[in-house]
């Protein structure tokens, strides 16, 4: 049994950027050794910074969530009191400005509990954020699931032919890492005559041109199941099914347990094990708070059929790109769609049913 390993205070300060923040004010603070007395800095607002000196506000006795306050609220007092006690100011106005929204971000709710005017503020501090980072005119959406919307994809074997348009398309549209690497869609190519359902020894990762002779391709991805594993054994609730099916994950809320990945049989999750790197230049500025948005180091992520265009009535980045026609996306509940169509008619199958995940995904071949 995989042992829970406790948050520490050190990973809370970690995590919230306070060693950052402490780092920054190590460098504000005047050098002791050229003050005339050996308080660390001034201690009776004669230079002008009013007595704040950071050394005097962290020395008070108070609680964990108290210090850390004082200590981002003391960032911008000494930093305008750096003014006058050092030589020269070290922090930039935007500096100081990302630190507070940082600090302001740190203290916001699960998505789920906020309301209106707390999700825009948090959505306008992202796109701030974002900005300083040099990330562009970055937008997110919050847009709620439509009603009378249910989701679901389907997978024709026959047209796939391996290209992988389909990854290269996700990658850039959902913001993933460039450094790792990491993929949510995977295409794996299995000679033919073998179970279509058997992917343990198929090959995601061949390198050869496509198609190759004898042998067929199986995309897998995020499943939206209707009985999702994932979602019942996160810990803090940072994962959910929305109305329409999407499985989520407030990337602000999760806490890097993992057990979500232990727990989806379709390997559909991933952890940033990095400081996710998408250059600016390549970032795509329409986002979605549960979806596209920018993320961090030490967090699960997964795909959620693009929400950020599937909300606003477009296909999924991966449907739009196949060139052989292989993916079929729409509303499950509305009878004129392709999707339902291809249920009604062809013989689909789903991987690894007898677990009674109901993934919203289908295999079929024409
Ligand atoms: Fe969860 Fe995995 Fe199902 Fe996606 S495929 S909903 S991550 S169990
Ligand atoms: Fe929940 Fe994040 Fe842990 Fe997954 S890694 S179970 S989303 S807290």
């Amino acid at each position: 049994m995989t042992e829970r390993r406790e948050l520490t205070f050190d990973d809370v300060l970690r995590n919230a950027g306070v060693h950052e923040a402490q780092s920054r004010l190590d460098r504000l603070m005047p050098d002791p050794a050229t003050l005339p007395d050996s308080g660390g800095g001034c201690q009776d607002g004669s230079c002008g910074c009013g007595g704040a000196a950071p050394n005097t506000l962290m020395a008070k006795p108070m609680d964990r969530r108290g210090a850390l306050g004082a200590l981002f609220g003391a960032i911008a007092v000494t930093a305008q009191a750096a003014g006058a006690c050092a030589p020269t100011a070290v922090e930039s106005d935007e500096e100081r400005e990302a630190m507070l929204l940082r600090q302001e971000e740190y203290f916001k709710g699960n998505y789920r509990l906020m309301t209106p005017r707390e999700r825009s503020e948090t959505v306008r501090r992202l796109e701030r954020l974002a900005q300083l980072r040099g990330m562009g005119d970055v937008r997110i959406r919050t847009d709620d699931a439509l009603p009378g919307v249910m989701f679901g994809y389907a997978f024709n074997i026959s047209k796939c032919k391996g290209f992988r348009n389909c990854v290269e398309a996700c990658i850039q549209e959902n913001n993933l890492d460039r450094a790792s690497g990491d993929q949510y869609i995977r295409i794996f190519e299995k000679p033919d005559g073998e179970s279509i359902d058997d992917l343990e020894h198929a090959d995601a990762t061949y390198g050869h041109a496509v198609p190759a002779e004898g042998h067929h391709y199986l995309g897998t991805q995020c499943f939206q199941c209707a009985n999702p594993p994932c979602v019942y054994v996160c810990p803090v609730q940072a994962t959910w099914q929305e109305p329409d099916g999407v499985v989520v994950v407030d990337y602000d809320w999760c806490i890097g347990c993992r057990y979500c990945m232990a727990a989806c049989p379709y390997w559909a999750r991933r952890f940033n094990w990095a400081e996710p790197h998408v250059p600016a230049e390549e970032v795509n500025p329409r986002q979605h708070y549960l979806g596209n948005r920018l993320r961090k180091k030490g967090v699960v992520e997964k795909c959620t059929f693009c929400i950020q265009r599937s909300r606003e009535g477009r296909l999924p980045a991966c449907a739009e790109s196949c060139p052989t026609g292989a993916r079929v996306f729409g509303n499950l509940l509305d009878p004129e769609s392709e999707i339902r169509w291809v249920l009604e008619n062809k013989q689909v199958f789903r991987l690894k049913e007898d677990l009674g995940t109901e993934p919203r995904f289908w295999y079929f071949m024409d």
